[in-house]
């Protein structure tokens, strides 16, 4: 419970079981720093990993494993805490100044609101690319478009397929399963993601909406699929 938000729920919060006292402050400390930071500051700073961030800032071992992990294992994919540093302190500023939002007509809004701004016929879909180069983009039925530079914004395998000397991407990819469900009851009385702070869990977050993100490394069962 974000306490500068609610502060109604900041004693209830205070006693909550996980991390120190010293912790919550830590966070409330790293909020206020989270506000100020420029992206210039942001990447002007040492790169670490996200786990010698939070240890150097003096985090304790039961923050660590019972919240960032289980909290930034849903945002990063990993729970190691291995992404860089920096990836942390902007998600963490975003949180900090922003809100979780859903458009009301979904997030196909948001995409929408972009291609409006385009010119007419800017967006192509459902247009396979079968080859790059530098300047050329290649379609599966064998057009080419010709253009001043080539972006390329795929998976890291199709990437690798793209662009043959593009070098190890392997391991880059990370993967989750989303799963969608429908209960009689939530056991869940808020608007809350609960989060999974076992060492090697099946399952991340489950959300009061219906939707839990497992871990792809082992196999779901299949009755939790049916
Ligand atoms: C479970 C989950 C929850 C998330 N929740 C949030 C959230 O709440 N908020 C948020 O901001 N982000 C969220 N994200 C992250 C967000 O979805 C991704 O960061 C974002 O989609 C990445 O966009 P992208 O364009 O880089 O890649 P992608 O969306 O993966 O797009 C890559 C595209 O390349 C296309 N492609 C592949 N091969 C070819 C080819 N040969 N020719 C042409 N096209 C090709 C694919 O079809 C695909 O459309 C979430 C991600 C996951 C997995």
């Amino acid at each position: 419970m974000d306490v500068f938000r609610c502060p109604q729920h900041a004693l209830g919060t205070a006693a909550q079981p996980i991390g120190t006292i010293k912790d919550k402050l830590l966070v409330g400390k790293m909020r206020l720093g989270a506000k100020r930071l420029t992206e210039k500051r942001m990447r002007d700073q040492d790169d670490r990993t996200t786990e010698t961030y939070l240890r150097d800032y003096g985090f304790s071992e039961g923050m660590l494993n019972q919240f960032f992990r289980a909290f930034y294992g849903g945002i990063f994919l990993e729970r190691d805490l291995r992404t860089s540093s920096r990836m942390f302190q902007f998600t963490f500023k975003m949180f900090a100044e922003g809100y979780a939002t859903l458009p009301a007509n979904g997030m196909q809004a948001i995409s929408n609101q972009l291609a409006d701004r385009l010119p007419e016929g800017a967006i192509r879909l459902d247009s396979p690319v079968r080859a790059i180069s530098r300047q050329t983009v290649t379609l599966e039925p064998g057009e080419s478009i010709a253009a001043d530079a080539v972006v390329m914004a795929t998976d890291s395998e199709t990437a690798r397929r793209l662009v043959p000397g593009l070098g190890q991407t392997e391991g880059l990819c990370r993967l989750v399963i989303g799963i969608y469900f429908a209960a009689n009851e939530s056991p869940l009385n808020e608007a809350i993601i609960a989060l999974n702070s076992a060492e090697d869990p099946l399952l991340l977050s489950v959300s009061q909406s219906g939707w839990a993100l497992g871990t792809a490394h082992g196999t779901l069962p299949a009755k939790l699929l049916r």
